[in-house]
């Protein structure tokens, strides 16, 4: 179904491009466009379920609900019921994504990279799946399938099994990232180039990958305060940079391939900062909190209450190991070694109340609960709610020694903000560290005094907040500063379509974007509904 207006919808994700970023360098005159998207549109700054759960941004973007109806988290996952962690693949959102019910409603969409996601069987139009993403939870994919014999044919790809195949942590590996990141950001726009040029697409959705991987693994090149700072020649210390700049370039390019009656939403689902957390203590800290007595031996991390040389050859052998693991091993031994090494491998489960899940961001805990886990020993209830409330006191008592400040930002009862039939698969703690300093020495009164120093292999890491811009005949054509929802965007698509919302949608469309209180949108959606009722 096209829109009564004829235009169409285009929708470019820029996958973890940072607005505090975009906003110095646009003020440098350096990227054009989304200067003129800022000056002439909305701004919508975007907070989102990644605060809290990382991994479960696009699952939540992709089916409209919140992570205790979907389950994820993260790459890799305790299964429930169990104490192994694995891998975690595209088919384990349970729910439809939006762009099941737009096809369903005869909007003929082309779905291009959107992360998390798999190919669908019921679903009628294109869809290009990991071909050019920045982690795969599935392989490059195609339907029609011919259509991923074409791009390969004539666009090509970076990897046989799709996205950018693992980057070598070194100078040259970061060297030859930013080779295959400028080549990855031509060939994608060739094809959102060729989409805008076809007359039979009314949805077109392409996520563009490039500045999350260049924000992970260049950001000690840019930031000379960063600890693991090298002052390497500008070609590494001007990479994020040239990144935003050939997205500009390239977003320009495509833009002036819209109609007039086209609609153009460009959005970043989060941003991107240095690296700084206090994940590497969770261990230290729950063992000297008597909560995993264990833990010591179990983390790949070990902290100064190490005594005994055979643990600190252990320790630097695992630290090793994760090295490894988080930067060059295929995903089957990943499985094998984080079983072998992982948190299941020596903890004593009749006298542990709490333990970490793996992460890359917020540090996440999972409580020892009775019936939950296989050997739990936390009742569910009063004891429960002690339990999160005495940890979540703990951690908000620490204090960065070398700033004086608090080490947390925030602590997460996730079981309370998120509900649903999915939420015992959720850590039942997320700890949102602030990123403003290096996290090497913490103290509180009940802990003490802890100094780890870790090196962590991805410099740049998550900023919570993300951005939408849009443009076109829908949309509201001056300047302002609107607050959203990553959730809303769903809704938001689906309005633009005049296609009605699923009953347990759980948040509204962006209407504050829209033009009027009686948008374009919401009159089609009237039409719509009535079209269909005829
Ligand atoms: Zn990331």
């Amino acid at each position: 179904m096209a829109r009564s207006s004829g235009g169409r919808t285009i929708v470019l994700g820029i996958d973890s491009v940072d607005l505090v970023l975009v906003e110095r360098w646009v003020a440098q005159g350096l990227l054009p466009f989304f200067a003129k998207m800022l000056r002439n549109g909305p701004l919508v700054r975007l907070s989102a379920v990644s605060r809290v759960l990382q991994g479960a941004l696009w699952p939540s973007l992709l089916s409209g609900r919140s992570p205790g109806h979907h389950g994820n988290f993260y790459l890799t996952q305790l299964t429930t019921g169990t104490y192994d962690v694995d891998t975690v693949k595209g088919d384990r959102v349970p729910l439809d994504a939006f762009y099941d019910r737009l096809s369903a409603h005869g909007v003929r969409c082309a779905i291009v990279d959107i992360p998390n996601d798999m190919p669908k069987s019921g679903f009628k139009g294109l869809q290009i799946v990991d071909w050019l993403t920045e982690f795969q939870q599935w392989q490059f994919a195609a339907q029609p399938a011919a259509s991923k014999r074409e791009i390969e044919h004539r666009l090509g790809a970076l990897s046989r099994t799709g996205g950018y195949g693992p980057t070598v942590d070194s100078i040259e590996g970061h060297r030859l990232l930013r080779q295959r990141l400028e080549k990855g950001l031509a060939m994608k726009s060739t094809l959102t180039q060729e989409l805008l040029d076809r007359n039979d697409l009314d949805h077109i959705f392409v996520v563009f990958a490039e500045a999350h991987k260049a924000g992970h693994f260049l950001w000690k090149y840019m930031d000379a305060t960063h600890p693991d700072h090298v002052a390497a020649e500008p070609y590494l210390r001007d990479a994020i940079q040239a990144i935003y700049v050939l997205l500009d370039r390239q977003l320009a390019q495509l833009s002036r391939r819209l109609r007039p009656q086209d609609d153009l939403i460009v959005f970043s689902d989060h941003g991107m900062r240095p690296n700084y957390r206090g994940d590497h203590f969770v261990g230290t800290i729950l063992e000297r909190l008597g909560l995993c007595p264990c833990e010591r031996a179990s983390r790949l991390d070990i902290g100064p209450t190490r005594s005994r040389d055979s643990t600190r050859v252990m320790s630097r052998m695992r630290r090793a190991m994760r090295g490894l693991i988080s930067t060059v091993v295929p995903t089957s031994v990943d499985q094998r070694l984080r079983r072998q090494f992982g948190a299941a491998a020596r903890i004593d489960w009749s006298r542990t109340q709490a333990f970490s899940v793996p992460t890359d961001r917020n540090s996440y805990l999972r409580l020892n609960v009775r019936g939950r886990e296989p050997e739990g020993i936390v009742a569910r209830g009063g004891a429960y709610a002690d339990l999160v409330q005495f940890i979540g006191d703990e951690f908000r008592a620490l204090v960065n020694a070398e700033t004086g400040k608090p080490a947390v930002e925030e602590i997460f009862n996730v079981h309370e903000l998120y509900p649903g039939p999915c939420v015992d698969d959720l850590p039942d703690i997320a700890i949102l560290w602030h990123s403003d300093a290096p996290i090497n020495i913490l103290e509180s009164p009940r802990l003490g005094r802890m100094s780890i120093r870790v090196r962590e292999n991805r410099s740049g890491n998550h900023r919570a907040e993300g951005f939408l811009l849009a443009q076109g005949p829908s949309f509201r054509s001056q300047r302002k500063d609107l607050h959203g929802d990553i959730l809303q965007i769903p809704p938001t698509l689906l309005a633009l379509h005049g296609v009605p919302r699923p009953d347990d949608s759980e948040m509204p469309p962006l209407n504050d974007l829209l033009v009027g209180d009686s948008s374009w949108a919401r009159r089609d959606r009237v039409d719509r509904v009535a079209a269909l009722t005829e």
